[in-house]
């Protein structure tokens, strides 16, 4: 089997990268190790930049996205009982964000890939890349039906997530470092069947920890908030959740809408950056290069930029044989990735609590947020990033 860009994996990334190279000409093949229910089905992130909208708008997958998402004007910070709006069209010069879950991005890019004649081969799993650094890898994968087999192409795009086995082909020490945060802390995730409690996401800092007002549709909500990541949901009954939540997001007469929770699950929070994001002719791009805390939703959105950079970079190589933008991806892209890497930690920093600190720390944390939301500079300098820098 042969093509000219293999891709491993079937995320945000992975499909978004083949539509984009199958518009500029470029075959690709796609190997994903879950099936496609499974990946239409998992939940995670719903927080679209302005400039991952206009890309699937761009590339034809914008239509239902443009129809059934939610444009959110602002959000709300919330602390010492009270909120604060952060205007992010008016601070980011009418950009916004667009609030449509991932699982329905992934929905409406496989059926565009597939109609378009793009090969997607599900609970297929890579097993190996090799000579990466040649003018012929290959990646070598086993099918559903457990037949080992061999794709040979030009190029190898790793877009196999945080735990895929792409990375590991860049030599750890001589050629690769990992640059990582852990943080004391997880999150509670909880998705509800409810009607949304607010028209925007309500990010709140409370003495008890931190806490997330989100959505994904509007019957299903999407909340979290500060845990010990070593905790079990098991000690989480449904009405110590809401007590919880209700007494993190309260104040000022607002209350949570309350609904059967129908998933529960607590996420660690990390930084993580793998430098450089090519060797050879292997690119990684999204989670496979990266992660960042969700407190700044850049996961998805820094996997769109990704690839945007990547696909340039493959359509001048096949147009003109010029390796310039190729040889420059890392570094464009590892620009952007510290941007948000930044963005999400200073987000974090400021809306968690951190036990181990001092009363100091949480005074300046709440001269923090003051500052934030009485500044129109500072509250820019939330808006611009969290609607996200254009693309390069
Ligand atoms: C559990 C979870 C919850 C999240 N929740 C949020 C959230 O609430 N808010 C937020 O902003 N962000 C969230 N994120 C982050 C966001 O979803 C990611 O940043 C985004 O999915 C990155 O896209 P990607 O294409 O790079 O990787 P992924 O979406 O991870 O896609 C990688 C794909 O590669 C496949 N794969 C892996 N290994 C192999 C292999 N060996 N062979 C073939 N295929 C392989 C995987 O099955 C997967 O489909 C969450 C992430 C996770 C993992």
């Amino acid at each position: 089997m042969r093509t000219q860009v293999a891709i491993l994996g079937a995320g945000p990334a992975g499909l978004l990268l083949s539509h984009m190279l199958h518009l500029r000409g470029i075959d690709s093949v796609i190997i994903e190790s879950r099936s496609r229910t499974a990946i239409e089905a998992t939940i995670r992130a719903g927080v679209l930049e302005q400039s991952t909208v206009d890309l699937m708008t761009e590339i034809g997958a914008g239509e239902r996205l443009k129809r059934e998402g939610f444009v959110h004007h602002g959000i709300e910070l919330r602390f010492a009982g009270r909120g604060h709006r952060i205007n992010l069209h008016d601070l980011a010069n009418g950009r916004v964000i667009t609030v449509y879950a991932q699982h329905e991005v992934l929905k409406d890019l496989i059926a565009l890939r597939l109609r378009t004649g793009g090969q997607i081969h599900f609970e297929t799993k890579a097993t190996g890349l090799e000579d990466v650094t040649s003018d012929q890898p290959k990646v070598h994968f086993r099918t559903r039906e457990g037949e080992e087999r061999e794709l040979a192409c030009d190029f190898i795009a790793g877009c196999d997530g945080s735990h895929g086995i792409s990375r590991q082909a860049i030599p750890e020490g001589g050629v690769r470092k990992d640059y990582f945060r852990v943080y004391p802390f997880g999150w509670f995730g909880i998705l509800a069947t409810a009607p949304p409690s607010s028209d925007e996401l309500i990010y709140t800092h409370h003495d008890r920890g931190f806490a997330l007002v989100s959505t994904r549709s509007p019957d299903v909500q999407r909340m979290y908030f500060q845990c010990d990541p070593n905790d079990s949901v098991d000690n989480w009954p449904d009405e110590r959740i809401w007590e919880e939540l209700q007494t993190r997001t309260g104040g000022a007469g607002f209350r949570l809408k309350e609904g059967p929770i129908f998933q529960k699950g607590i996420i660690p929070l990390r930084s993580f950056v793998c430098e450089p994001m090519q060797h050879g002719r292997l690119f990684l791009a999204g989670d496979a290069a990266h992660t960042v805390p969700p407190t700044g939703a850049k996961g998805l959105n820094l996997a769109a930029a990704d690839v945007h950079v990547l696909a340039r970079a493959l359509s001048t190589y096949y147009a003109s044989g010029s390796t310039d933008l190729l040889g420059d991806y890392s570094r464009t892209a590892l620009r952007r990735v510290w941007r948000a890497q930044h963005f999400s930690w200073w987000m974090t920093s400021m809306l968690h609590r951190f036990w181990e600190g001092t009363e100091f720390d949480l005074k300046r944390q709440l001269a923090e947020l003051d500052l934030v939301t009485s500044s129109r500079a500072a509250a820019t300098t939330i808006a611009e990033n969290y609607v996200g820098l254009p693309l390069t």
